[in-house]
């Protein structure tokens, strides 16, 4: 008994982008400087991603509007993994050892 397949579409919402972005305040080198003693006074912020590129780890610095960009592709990849985690659990209830 063959039972109907559903069609999922698997489509990104735009282009997607594993990883994650993070912004940080930073010390600098100069001994001198006041971001040494000042939290308030530290540098920045600095954007960054990180994520896995030729399956190492990677941190790359981004300027602030690469980072909004990067924000908006993860957005969207993280929408296909849920869609993909649905198209998986549907596979699995119609697992063809579910038909015995
Ligand atoms: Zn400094």
């Amino acid at each position: 008994m063959e039972r109907k397949q559903e069609e999922i579409e698997i489509k990104t919402a735009g282009p997607v982008l594993p990883g994650s972005v993070t912004i940080a305040m930073a010390k600098c080198g100069k001994p001198t400087c006041v971001c040494q003693t000042d939290p308030e006074k530290r540098h920045g912020p600095y954007y960054r991603w990180t994520g896995v590129v030729d399956g190492k780890r990677t941190t790359i610095t981004i300027t602030e509007k690469e980072a909004s960009e990067c924000r908006r592709r993860i957005k969207n990849w993280n929408r296909f993994q849920q869609k993909l985690t649905l198209i998986i659990k549907n596979a699995m209830s119609r697992a063809p050892w579910n038909d015995r």
